[in-house]
């Protein structure tokens, strides 16, 4: 047993294929290309199968990753994605976008002494597997309650609240303020990352279901919580995520040339000028840029400039790479597409030229002193050590806030100091009876599958709420 321990644990990590990093630095094609089925055989196989799995307590949702790992290595790549739906409903996406080294892979006790199991890689490949074969048997649903939800918001949350409820006999209606749901799934992720493609697709598996969809409707203005509920609809879901930007607030941020990566990202994304020259979507199409912050989303515009044609993309940071909060994976494919980081700078003004229009930004150098209240080290200003970096697109990506409209237009919503909803964490229930609320809109920007993990704590409330009144 010992002897076959050692064996596995010798096999090396299987490398996930993907573009070469000059070729795609070109293109919005998606970066990795997707394992092999011998590829995923082989990297199954090193699982070795812990009786106490660390990888489930990182996961948010506690997938039964040995269990599914085990199918895809008995080449039962059916049996592995049903395995996983048992606690995530969007394995596609979070295959592809979760923070494994930090959750699952982070706690895989092969990383010990060596390299984990590539897990989110072997969810994703189940995922894929199933979206070209669909083998899985369909989801069921229970018969009809006459009960109705809606569902604010087309994110992660949202999608996991409707495709729990749906499943439970409920109406189900998805209202959403854009004209294509998935949230920063769609608008916010760009397509070299997460391919728009199967997003909607999970999205018509849920409209096959028979959750209906209305799209263009901004809860709070178009139509009020109250309104809903006087349509008849027993319970309400608010997941409208945390898209308000935040700005730096320092002089010449209103140049042109300076905008958030939400406006960014999203005219690239939504409103397609990432598909230029079939769609011609206005859009800065800067040549030097400068990306303020060092986040995923950072990460996602400093890459999507190269794409739409810069000449140089720089991340601007105020902290050390040991601070970035980007997934490894992104930071290691960003720097080999050739994004240049400015590490320990912060921005002291923009600089502008007698049209206001941006030419450069002034920043400071800064040391790290002594660890702050989240225990990162403080970045300090190094004196007199200004410079000038040229630039003719600046995009600030240093955190984004909570959008006010629903929120501050629901009359009896509690809302901490910061604006995001209050909500219970245990059951996602709010100040008011029958409204529920999850995601980044209660805790602030975090993740895909943290807003998944809340919608189906709401979702499972509002379960008992409608059948036992609680
Ligand atoms: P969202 O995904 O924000 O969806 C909210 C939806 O509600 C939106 O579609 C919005 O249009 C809609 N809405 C808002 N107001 C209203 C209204 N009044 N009426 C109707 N609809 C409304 N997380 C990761 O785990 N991995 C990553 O790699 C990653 N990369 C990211 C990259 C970017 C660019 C961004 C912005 C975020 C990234 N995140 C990542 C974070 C992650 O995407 C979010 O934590 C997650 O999407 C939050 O889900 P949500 O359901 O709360 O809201
Ligand atoms: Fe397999 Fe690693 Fe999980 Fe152990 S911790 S069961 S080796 S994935």
């Amino acid at each position: 047993m010992a002897e076959k321990k050692v064996k596995k644990e010798k096999t090396p990590r299987q490398l996930m294929p993907e573009q070469e990093a000059s070729i795609r630095a070109k293109n919005f094609d998606e970066v990795p290309t997707g394992q092999s089925e011998e590829t995923a055989l082989i990297e199954a196989s090193r699982c070795i199968q812990c009786k106490k799995p660390a990888c489930i307590d990182g996961c948010p949702v506690s997938v039964d990753i040995p269990g599914f790992i085990k199918l895809i290595r008995d080449g039962d790549f059916t049996g592995a994605i049903s395995k996983i739906w048992e606690k995530n409903g969007l394995p596609a996406v979070c295959g592809r976008v979760c923070p494994q080294e930090l959750q699952c892979e982070g706690k895989c006790v092969l990383g010990v002494k060596g390299e984990p199991v590539a897990i989110g890689n072997l969810e994703r490949f189940a995922a894929d597997y199933e979206r070209k074969n669909r083998k899985a048997p369909k989801l069921e649903k229970k018969p009809l309650t006459g009960k109705r939800v809606s569902v604010v918001g087309s994110g992660p949350s949202g999608l996991t609240v409707a495709s729990d409820l749906i499943q439970k006999g409920h109406e189900v209606t998805i209202f959403e303020a854009f004209h294509k749901p998935g949230g920063v799934l769609v608008y916010g992720i760009p397509e070299f990352r997460l391919p728009k493609e199967i997003v909607f697709s999970e999205v018509a598996g849920l409209e096959k279901l028979g959750v209906k969809l209305e799209c263009n409707s901004v809860v709070g203005r178009t139509v009020s919580l109250e309104e809903l509920f006087e349509e008849g609809y027993d319970a309400i879901f608010i997941g409208v995520g945390a898209g308000l930007p935040t700005f730096l607030r320092v002089p010449g941020e209103n140049l042109i040339g300076i905008m958030s990566a939400n406006e960014y990202l999203t005219r690239s994304n939504l409103m397609k000028a990432y598909l230029y020259p079939k769609y011609d979507t206005p859009i800065i199409r800067g040549k030097n840029v400068i990306t303020l912050g060092a986040g995923n989303v950072a990460m996602d515009a400093a890459r999507t400039a190269l794409r739409l044609g810069a000449e140089t993309s720089r991340i601007v940071y105020r902290r050390s790479m040991q601070e970035v909060p980007a997934r490894a994976a992104e930071v290691h494919h960003a720097e080999e597409e050739g994004v240049e980081f400015y590490f320990l700078t912060s921005p002291v003004k923009f600089n502008g030229n007698e049209k206001g229009r941006l030419t450069s930004m002034t920043g400071l150098k800064m040391e790290l002193g002594e660890p702050d209240d989240s225990g990162r080290r403080r970045p300090v200003l190094i004196e007199g050590s200004e410079f000038d970096l040229e630039c003719d697109l600046a995009i600030i990506a240093v955190g984004a806030g909570p959008n006010p409209l629903l929120t501050q237009s629901t009359e009896g919503l509690e809302l901490n100091k910061w604006g995001y909803v209050v909500a219970d964490s245990k059951t996602g229930k709010t100040s008011i009876k029958g409204v529920w609320a999850g995601g980044d809109i209660v805790t602030g920007s975090a993740t895909v599958i943290l807003a998944m993990g809340a919608g189906r704590v709401a979702a499972d409330s509002i379960q008992k709420y409608l059948e036992l009144g609680i």
